[in-house]
């Protein structure tokens, strides 16, 4: 586990780490890590990532942008999501992975689910199979209340 909690990787965190790591704290790597942070709620991909910097550091290139990300995946700073989207999205690593999501279909929400009752049923689920699992996933798709409640009824 690289970070405890989420919150710990701020600025002086992701400078200190990356620099430990070999890589220089860039102005453009700070304005992709603030406008990761910026999204991460949602789970960015990368073109959404994109479209936030162009406001916040017009400069950054796509292929820069993609070169961080890469980068960033690759020291586990960030991990890739797979919604089946037909796009990745990402979201900050180091936190416990077995938290599942909630997937809105019509406006891309993403609603997080951790706490103990993910983990407890991975653990359980382990024990009873005996089985070493080393990818989980917990997703959910649909429609979140805001969707739900514009829905036509008929
Ligand atoms: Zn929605
Ligand atoms: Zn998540």
């Amino acid at each position: 586990v690289l970070f405890e909690n989420k919150n710990l990787f701020q600025r002086d965190e992701l400078k200190h780490f990356l620099r430990q790591k070999g890589l220089k704290y860039t102005r453009q790597r700070e304005a992709i890590w603030s406008a990761f942070r910026y999204l991460e709620a949602h789970h960015p991909s990368t073109e959404e990532i994109f479209n936030y910097l162009k406001s916040i550091s017009p400069g950054v290139s796509w292929a820069t942008l993609y070169r961080t990300l890469r980068r960033m995946r690759e020291l586990g700073v960030i991990v890739e999501r797979d919604f089946g989207d037909g796009h990745l999205h990402y979201e900050v690593g180091g936190r416990d992975l077995a938290h599942g999501h909630l997937v809105c279909n019509r406006c891309g929400k993403v609603i997080e689910l951790e706490g103990r009752k993910v983990e407890d049923f991975w653990r359980g689920t382990a024990e009873k199979y005996g089985f070493e699992i080393s990818r989980k996933r917990i997703e959910g798709f649909g429609l979140c209340r805001e969707c739900e409640k514009k829905r036509p009824k008929d």
